[in-house]
């Protein structure tokens, strides 16, 4: 096992596209990693030079103590497992297991093989399994088959590329679990690529999370969802993603589409001279009122809503309320929302109630 250290990392494809733009990143002896973010973000790139798939254009990549921007993949002794776990369908679960073994060509006798597989195995919960083939194995069973083969080469890490996107919920909710056990387990070094925020949020210790090729934050995931460093990680990070709402600031007061809020004095503190500023609000901050417990209707924010649309999920109510921004404001608003995309300037609010609410469709509450 061993840490990962990432400094200053480019990579510039061939036709001129800079995918990745300077990443530095230090990932501890048997930390779990997750790279995350919207497609095109550079983090298979990022992976993929890790593993030594790509040319790193420059920067310099670190296993342990060594530098191995120059090392062929075989020479980092890491273990990529695929999305479709690349499992030889002909071959036994035993053989599967030992096929980097014996690709070693007489580095081992039979006799350290059928040890090495057995004792991967064993780890796995896989020992009653090994004379099966691939097809008849669930889903759960073959991504730790794909883990048995990286465990048998005493892997330095397990790097993994969006593994779970090809199967349906349920069954990423099983092996979201498993993996997560597994790795816990073993204790290996493990970074994991994918765009699902729910994994992103369950599995790391620590999650890093990228934008066109820039890495914008790197933290636990609650420190992200409670300290989003900016307007992208804040709407990339929960769901459904924040309300970003605009606030006009006048005073002591805030103005925003659905309620005046009057300032607190650190809040008015942070805001110094700004006019307009952009407030991010997390659906499951909002209550229904008619729900709100009186010790808690002093200190909270009340305001009519006329709802839209309402989902019921069985967990939540979401409703969806339609706001408007004065022109005025929305002028000023595009120079805050830069790292939204244009997403910020959304028109609706979504809440997510308790499902004791009455609220529904059309009501205004
Ligand atoms: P996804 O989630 O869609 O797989 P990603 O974040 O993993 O996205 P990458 O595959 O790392 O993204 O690609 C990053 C950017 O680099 C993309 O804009 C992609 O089009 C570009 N890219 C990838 N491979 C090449 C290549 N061989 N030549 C030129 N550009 C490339």
């Amino acid at each position: 096992m061993a840490a990962i250290t990432l400094k200053d990392i480019v990579k510039r494809y061939g036709d001129g596209f800079l995918a990745v733009k300077g990443v530095s990143l230090d990932i501890a002896d048997g930390e779990f990693v997750i790279l995350v973010g919207p497609s095109g973000c550079g983090k298979s790139t990022l992976l993929r030079m890790i593993v030594g798939l790509e040319d790193i254009t420059s920067g310099e990549l670190r296993i342990g103590d060594v530098v191995v921007n120059d090392k062929a993949p075989r020479d980092r002794h890491l273990a990529m497992v695929f999305q479709n776990y690349a499992l030889y369908p002909h071959l036994t679960v035993f053989e599967n297991i030992a096929f980097p073994l014996r690709l070693t060509k007489g580095k081992f006798t039979d006799d350290e093989i059928r040890e090495k597989v057995e004792r991967a195995a064993a780890t796995l919960e896989l020992q009653d399994h090994l004379q099966r083939k691939p097809a008849n194995l669930s889903g759960g069973q073959r991504q730790r088959v794909a883990m048995g083969r990286a465990i048998v080469r005493d892997a330095n890490a397990f790097l993994f590329d969006e593994p779970l996107s090809n199967l349906d919920a349920k069954l990423r909710g099983q092996m979201r679990t498993e993996i997560a056990r597994m790795q816990r387990r073993l204790g290996t070094t493990t970074v994991y690529v994918t765009h699902d925020q729910t994994e992103a949020m369950t599995l790391g210790d620590r999650v890093a999370v990228l934008r066109k090729g820039e890495l914008q934050q790197v933290a636990s995931p609650r420190g992200l969802y409670e300290q989003p460093v900016n307007l992208f990680v804040a709407g990339f990070i929960g769901s459904p993603p924040m309300n970003f709402l605009p606030g006009e600031i006048d005073g002591g007061t805030m103005h925003l589409p659905i309620a005046d809020v009057t300032l607190s004095a650190d809040l008015r503190t942070r805001i110094g001279s700004r006019r307009v500023v952009i407030v991010g609000l997390r659906p499951e901050h909002f209550a229904d009122a008619a729900l709100l417990e009186e010790s808690k209707k002093a200190s909270a924010v009340t305001f009519d809503a006329d709802v839209d649309v309402t989902e019921w999920l069985g967990s939540d109510l979401y409703a969806y309320i339609p706001f408007e921004t004065s022109h005025a404001v929305a002028d000023k608003l595009e120079e805050l929302d830069r790292d939204l995309d244009g997403e910020g300037m959304r028109t609706q609010l979504v809440v997510a109630l308790d499902t004791e609410s009455r609220v529904r469709d059309g009501d205004t509450a």
